[in-house]
């Protein structure tokens, strides 16, 4: 027998089965101790999940609409029933702040209903009547579908494509972020409590490697992906000639918010702003896809006030991990490496000649010898710099850039080869609706932070942030193909 506890194990057909590849762990961010501590699967095994999937595949289809539901809302039970160990679990494994990760275990919860709801509204079939006879819309699942999660939502992301995934009749072989394998593998035990069939869900751990076995195997039916842009390009690729499978890709977004002095009305409290920037831009410490990144800010009183005020509530930030009490308003990011990153794009951006408002620097604190994990949020006045590189940094560092009218700033904010967020703060409805129109992005806010994201609206980037497969609301709409019936009864 394995010496591996079960929680580190696979899941495949319905059993544990101790990864043979390459050993790897998860850490807490907080202090740099494992979470998940196991074996990647190898190429047999991630050949024996498709396997069993592809197997699952004929009697899950067959099973009703309703005994998916319920599925579907039993898992959920199984996951409000256990709310704080999900939410704590999500913490240790990604540094998650204790409000944080409860955020994140309601979407998952609300993700089961209205996922059940869009799929009714969406995709239930048709019948209309025509001249002799009946015109049929009916739909039929892809076939095994992968779902490959990443590690800033470990558990709502993944969800929003395997709920629909499973609704409609797919069955699926879910690889979860190499840095965060506990919570994927927490969600596949809840499902499995749910009542699922073994080979329905099955669970391979790893890296790019194991994903990229998975999507060379000839008898899956979808990749469905979130992550960063790099990475969806590659799969991209990897399934170029293969049409037949569908490839649903949400990926990174480099996004901007707008600042104006508000048109209509007389609040111009620029505290007010500086809060919506904050909540956009450092959410998560800057781990969300729809962060903002680029801060564009027409250059007059008002603008001039509110990065003032920005400035004031970074001077007042509280910084910490998630077991500090009370609560501090920014945590770790996930691991020593992400915060190299960013410190060395902001050294960049100050040699192309940008200037630091509040500089983004590593607080001392016990995350031992794996290094620093928890950075001062970063704020640099990029003006000087003209127009940096089109990339996205996945942490809490804002590039301002002041420009002279209100022209301008829409003109910067659709600059970029992304799609996924952009945002108004300030200016007129009819300012709005030119912004939406001219800025192209899937989630597009006004006078909202952008990093609120309503699940009962479809969730996707147009350009590089996505390939046209929206989730949220919308991901039922790729689980399934149509099929057009012409139906009569009699010859
Ligand atoms: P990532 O791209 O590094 O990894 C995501 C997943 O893809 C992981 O499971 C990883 O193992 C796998 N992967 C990585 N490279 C691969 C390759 N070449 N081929 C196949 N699989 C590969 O992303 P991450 O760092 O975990 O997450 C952060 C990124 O995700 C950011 O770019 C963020 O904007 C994006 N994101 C997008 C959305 C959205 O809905 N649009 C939501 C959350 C996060």
């Amino acid at each position: 027998m394995s010496m591996v506890p079960l929680r580190h194990q696979l899941w495949i057909n319905g059993q544990n089965v101790a990864g043979q590849g390459a050993a790897f762990q998860s850490r807490n961010p907080a202090d740099g101790t494992a979470v998940f501590d196991g074996r990647a699967a190898d190429a047999n095994q991630v050949s024996l999940a498709v396997a069993a999937a592809a197997s699952a595949q004929p009697l899950w289809e067959q099973t009703t609409l309703e005994q998916r539901a319920d599925i579907v809302r039993r898992f959920a039970e199984r996951v409000t029933a256990q709310s704080d160990e999900l939410a704590q679990l999500i913490s240790r494994e990604t540094g998650k702040l204790p409000t944080d990760a409860a955020g994140e275990v309601k979407a998952v919860i609300a993700k089961a209903e209205i996922t059940i709801q869009a799929h009714l509204e969406r995709r239930a079939g048709r019948d209309l009547e025509v001249p002799q006879g009946t015109a049929q819309t009916r739909y039929r699942p892809l076939g095994p579908v992968i779902v490959l999660g990443p590690y800033n939502f470990p558990a709502h992301l993944p969800g929003g494509h395997i709920i629909p995934a499973l609704l409609a009749g797919n069955t699926v072989v879910f690889k979860p972020s190499e840095l965060t394998p506990a919570v994927g593998r927490w969600l596949v035990d809840r499902w499995t409590q749910a009542g699922l069939p073994p080979g329905a869900l099955n669970l391979v751990q790893g890296d790019r490697q194991v994903a990229s076995w998975l999507i060379d195997d000839p008898r899956i039916g979808g990749v469905f992906f979130t992550g960063g842009y790099a990475a969806g390009q590659s799969i991209h690729q990897q399934l170029a000639g293969r049409p037949e499978v569908l490839l649903a890709l949400e990926m990174g977004g480099n996004n901007p918010l707008v600042v104006t002095r508000p048109e209509e009305s007389s609040a111009t409290d620029p505290t007010a702003a500086a809060a919506q920037i904050f909540a956009s831009a450092y959410a998560s410490s800057g781990q969300r896809c729809t962060c903002a990144r680029r801060l564009i800010v027409v250059d007059d009183e008002y603008g001039r006030g509110v990065v003032d005020a920005l400035r004031q509530r970074l001077r007042n930030t509280t910084y910490g991990i998630a077991t500090d009490v009370p609560q501090p308003d920014v945590g770790p990011l996930i691991s020593p490496a992400a915060v190299e990153q960013l410190l060395r794009v902001q050294s960049s951006w100050i040699k192309a000649g940008g200037k630091s408002l509040a500089p983004l620097e590593p607080i001392e604190f016990a995350s031992g010898a794996w290094g620093p994990t928890l950075l001062r949020c970063g704020l640099i006045d990029a003006t000087p710099c003209g127009v940096l590189a089109d990339d996205e940094w996945f942490g809490p560092l804002l590039q301002l850039h002041y420009v002279p009218d209100w022209d301008q700033a829409v003109g910067l904010a659709a600059a970029t080869r992304f799609g996924l967020a952009a945002g108004l703060i300030g200016g007129s409805e009819a300012m709005f609706e030119r912004f939406r129109r001219e800025v192209r992005a899937g989630v597009i806010n006004w006078n909202r932070p952008l990093t609120g994201a309503s699940s009962s609206l479809p969730f996707g980037g147009v350009g590089h942030s996505g390939n046209h497969r929206p989730a949220g609301a919308f991901a039922v709409d790729f689980c399934s193909d149509p099929i057009a019936s012409l139906v009569a009864r009699s010859l």
